[in-house]
């Protein structure tokens, strides 16, 4: 075998990536429910990424709480939870797996692979992802709000391959680019690949390996399987 362990991102990788249209409302709907004004409340929610994937402020409500102190909003008890409600339910509508995920992750497993995920995410995701049918196909999986680093950063890789027990060099990275996660996964020895699924318009907003990217790319998760031979 090339590789010892396959390890993926999770959003544009193994699910979709969410409509910036989508979120927005979301936004837009959990400032209606605070009483916040809308677009302060989005521009202050969208500044905090950092903070909620890192879990400096455990996201929803850590950091619905922030965003409320900055506007001088002052939400009771109830609106909080109904906001934070809001949020969760965005996640478990738009966590939809690649058509092609538990395929390739079950013929993987077959296949003797070892099978990580690392994810910059924040907390609403560590709770939907324990319910997708991938969770029980993956090995180790590594999320940024709860270990308290995010991606590109070398130690968020090492936690993975220490739990998986594989070197670097032994890992196939998959990644839709996003976190500058590529350029990370080569920094630590691993072998990255870009995933970008045609049609799909997502325009990442933050720094991220995309347009530079001249290494291998797949269109497909099911397309990995053939460079894992
Ligand atoms: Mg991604």
């Amino acid at each position: 075998m090339k590789y010892t362990a396959v390890i993926f991102d999770l959003f544009g990788t193994l699910i979709d990536n969410f409509s910036d249209e989508e979120y927005r409302k979301v936004l837009a709907e959990m400032a209606s429910v605070l009483s916040a004004p809308s677009d302060d409340f989005e521009n202050l929610w969208l500044g905090l990424f950092e903070e909620r994937v890192t879990g400096v402020l455990e996201s929803p409500v850590g950091a619905i709480g922030c965003v409320c102190q900055k506007l001088n909003v002052r939400p009771d008890n109830a609106q909080i939870e109904n906001a934070a409600r809001i949020r969760f339910d965005m996640s478990r509508r738009v966590m939809k797996l690649r058509q092609d995920a538990v395929k390739v992750l079950s013929h993987l497993k077959t296949e003797g692979y070892k099978t990580g995920l690392i994810s910059d995410c924040s907390y609403e995701t560590t709770v939907v992802w324990e319910d997708l049918p991938l969770a029980p196909l993956i090995d180790v999986a590594v999320f940024s709000c709860l270990v308290g680093i995010k991606k590109p950063d070398a130690r968020i890789y090492h936690l993975a391959t220490e739990q998986l027990e594989v070197r670097p060099e032994d890992c196939l990275y998959v990644g839709d680019g996003s976190s500058q996660e590529l350029t990370g996964a080569t920094r630590v020895g691993m072998s990255p690949v870009l995933i970008r699924i045609p049609d799909e318009t997502w325009e990442d907003p933050y720094p991220n390996d995309v347009r530079d990217w001249s290494g291998p790319r797949v269109s497909s998760l099911t397309e990995v399987l053939a460079l894992v031979k």
